[in-house]
């Protein structure tokens, strides 16, 4: 199949006139990266898992819906245009969470706001059985606990639901997908940049990623066993036999056309969200 799209990489720049300065100081200049065209994309398979705990409070996630989820993933996937790196919903599950008693002892699972929940006591929540041979990302959303948001290695990283952030401008409308596309950027080998309109900047609704970051995402995403490009899963879902991988497939094809169709940038979410759903059939 013919791809129908030309390199539209490109960079814009935004200018952003501070309320206080703007007459004294040239207003700051940001690089904003657009989408990358489609064939340019590297596509990693994610799997989300909502973590469920009948007696303790603070884990079991219970806020978030499929089309939250479906939502969230979305503005994920605007967030990571920007690096060409998409990631592919393989599955939403509830999924029950083990060895509570740890936590349950310890007092922190339904422990006050204002008391510690260190969010690494969480890391033995985790059920075993979800950690089997994949090659994949793994997200956690679990109600609360002392951080937005954690990323643990082995590419399993944990969201709370009630997750909340510094508004900076231009950053994105929802802390989520903003946590959630953080979190999976340290799976990517990213480290903390405390500037604040950046997607590694901690606590704040930033999203934007430079170049730097881009190159160190993009070569370890390529290294991953079970990354595709765009060309390999379009002839993987072209053989797919099984229909609901094919359209998993299909929706990605197309959500994948979608962003570098229309060169969005990753600052604005809302907007931008609504035309590349994955579930959307034209
Ligand atoms: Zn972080």
């Amino acid at each position: 199949m013919k791809n129908p799209f030309t390199s539209i990489i490109g960079i814009a720049f935004l200018t952003l006139l501070s309320p206080t300065n703007q007459a004294q100081e040239k207003p700051p200049e940001i690089e904003i990266k657009l989408a990358k065209s489609a064939d340019e994309f590297l596509i990693l398979p994610l799997k989300i898992y909502r973590l469920k705990a009948a007696d303790v409070p603070d884990v079991d996630s219970r806020q978030l819906t499929d089309p939250d989820i479906h939502r969230i993933l979305i503005k994920v996937n605007t967030v990571w245009a920007a690096a060409g790196i998409y990631w592919k919903l393989e599955s939403i599950e509830n999924v029950n969470a083990e060895n509570l008693s740890r936590l349950k002892l310890l007092g922190l699972a339904d422990a006050p706001d204002t008391q510690k929940k260190p969010h690494l006591a969480f890391r033995d929540v985790i059920p075993e059985s979800t950690r089997k041979d994949y090659p994949g990302y793994q997200v956690y959303y679990i109600h609360d606990f002392d951080v937005n948001g954690v990323y643990f290695g082995r590419r399993e990283a944990m969201v709370k639901e009630t997750a909340a952030l510094r508004p900076v401008e231009g950053g994105i409308d929802e802390p989520i997908p903003r946590v959630t596309s953080h979190e999976l950027g340290h799976g990517l080998g990213l480290p903390h940049r405390q500037d604040r309109l950046n997607l590694m900047a901690s606590g704040t609704t930033g999203t934007l990623l430079n170049t730097a970051e881009i190159a160190i995402a993009r070569e370890l995403a390529a290294k991953n066993p079970a990354c595709m490009k765009y060309n390999e899963l379009q002839k993987k879902m072209s053989l797919e036999t099984n229909p609901s991988k094919k359209k998993t497939a299909l929706d990605a094809l197309k959500a994948i056309e979608t962003i570098g169709n229309k060169s969005i940038h990753p600052v604005r979410s809302s907007m931008d969200a609504e035309i590349i759903s994955p579930g959307e059939t034209k």
